[in-house]
């Protein structure tokens, strides 16, 4: 039975060596998330083993929020990316300097702005009004915080599971609009450092992954001769995808590494001094982290066989289906009390809610459960907890452990 890298004793399920009960224990009942310490590091580490020395990995957290889990990645990684103000006070909390710190949003307040300016965070403007608004605080306040330009690219990334750049999109201003943005940089007198594209998410394709980095580099090349300044950071984005649904498999980081280092040799003459970044979510934390609910009852409705558990959509929404996917599939779940045991037949495992979007696992053929005994969701470290409704229906926020 495949648990997702985790290991099991005695037929229970454990993250960084402990059980699941005993965690259940420890956080004070059940549902929660636990998040595993040594895999995030190992992660990371494989990803720099993997890739090309020149290339900084920055970790994008608002695919896991978690103050502790983002202090533990920032000691890790290079560099963190935020996504709002919120965001930006965990970041530094977590103790990372602000210049390795970017802050990208396509609709940032005044105030925002001004936050990110004092703490001297690398701003990713969206807009001509973000360049005005930056360039006022800047001569009020005598703060000159880096800036890049966010780019829409005139490219798509094939295959992302959530698309976000190519085509009309809110974020970022278009590429036929950045020679006129950038221009306003120059004439304000911000302190350009150079340019973020970020094409999608969720993309298990290396070659699409390779071209659409391909694509970027020809595009800051481009835009560089537009530019106030030399390119000295190009912020690639993130979008690495981790398997979730049968026939998916771990993206394979060989081509990509391939790619990315035909990307630095010809940026280190085409944009000297440029550092490249990736910023990285899903795939450095997704697979670190399992969702634990408890069976509270077992129902059969007209020969259709119900787990109904004390964690459901308020928490993950994603594994509810209702994030992300066009069409409904089911998370890998596993009864993390009977790992190992034979499966027993098909059962719908759902959540409290009243409502039927509120299903964690449809038809899954699982070893025999009852109330008292614990599912675990796997793949659940990225776009979870902080991803899902949690006010919804008015249950408990989940726990979320670090171990
Ligand atoms: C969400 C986001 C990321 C992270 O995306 P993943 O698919 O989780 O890697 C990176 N950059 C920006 C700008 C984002 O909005």
């Amino acid at each position: 039975m495949n648990l997702h890298g985790f290991t099991a004793r005695d037929g229970e399920l454990e993250v960084g060596g402990v059980g699941v009960r005993r965690l259940a224990a420890r956080a004070g009942g059940t549902p929660f998330y636990a998040y595993d310490r040594a895999r995030l590091r190992a992660r990371v580490a494989g990803l720099r083993a993997a890739l090309p020395a020149a290339v900084r990995i920055h970790y994008a957290v608002k695919a896991n929020p978690l103050p502790a889990l983002v202090q533990h990645m920032a000691g890790l990684v290079d560099g963190l990316d935020v996504a709002s103000t919120g965001e930006l006070a965990i970041a530094l909390d977590a103790g990372m300097p602000a210049a390795r710190i970017g802050f990208a949003g396509p609709g940032k307040r005044a105030e925002e702005l001004r936050q990110a300016s004092a703490a001297g965070a690398l701003v990713n403007l969206e807009s001509e009004r973000e360049v005005a608004l930056l360039a006022g605080i800047g001569q009020a306040t005598g703060w000159r915080p880096p800036v890049a330009l966010r780019v829409n690219p005139d490219f798509q990334l094939k295959g992302a599971g959530m698309s976000m750049g190519g085509g009309q999109r809110p974020f970022g201003v278009d590429a036929e609009q950045a020679p006129a943005v950038l221009a306003a940089i120059g004439a304000a007198g911000l302190d350009f450092r150079g340019f973020h594209l970020f094409a999608g998410s969720q993309n298990l394709r290396p070659a699409a992954i390779v071209e659409a980095q391909r694509a970027a580099l020809a595009l800051a090349r481009r835009l560089a001769a537009h530019a106030p300044a030399p390119v000295r950071h190009l912020n690639l984005g993130g979008g690495f995808g981790i398997p979730y649904f049968p026939g998916e498999t771990e993206l394979d980081l060989a081509p990509i590494a391939a790619g990315l280092a035909e990307l630095a040799a010809d940026a280190a003459t085409s944009l000297p001094g440029a550092e490249l970044v990736l910023e990285l979510g899903r795939w450095l934390v997704g697979g670190a982290g399992v969702y634990v609910c408890q069976v509270l009852d077992r129902k059969v409705s007209r020969g259709r066989t119900f787990l109904v558990c004390d964690g459901g959509l308020h928490h993950h929404l994603a594994a509810s289906g209702n994030f992300g996917q066009a069409v409904r599939r089911n998370f890998p779940v596993a009864i993390a009390t009977a790992v190992g045991a034979a499966p027993a037949g098909p059962v719908s495992v759902v959540g409290p809610l009243c409502t039927p979007l509120d299903l964690l696992a449809d038809q899954v053929d699982l070893p025999a459960a009852g109330p008292g005994d614990l599912v675990a969701v796997f793949q659940s470290g990225a776009y979870g907890a902080s991803a899902s409704p949690q006010r919804f229906l008015g249950h408990p926020p989940a726990r979320e452990l670090l171990v």
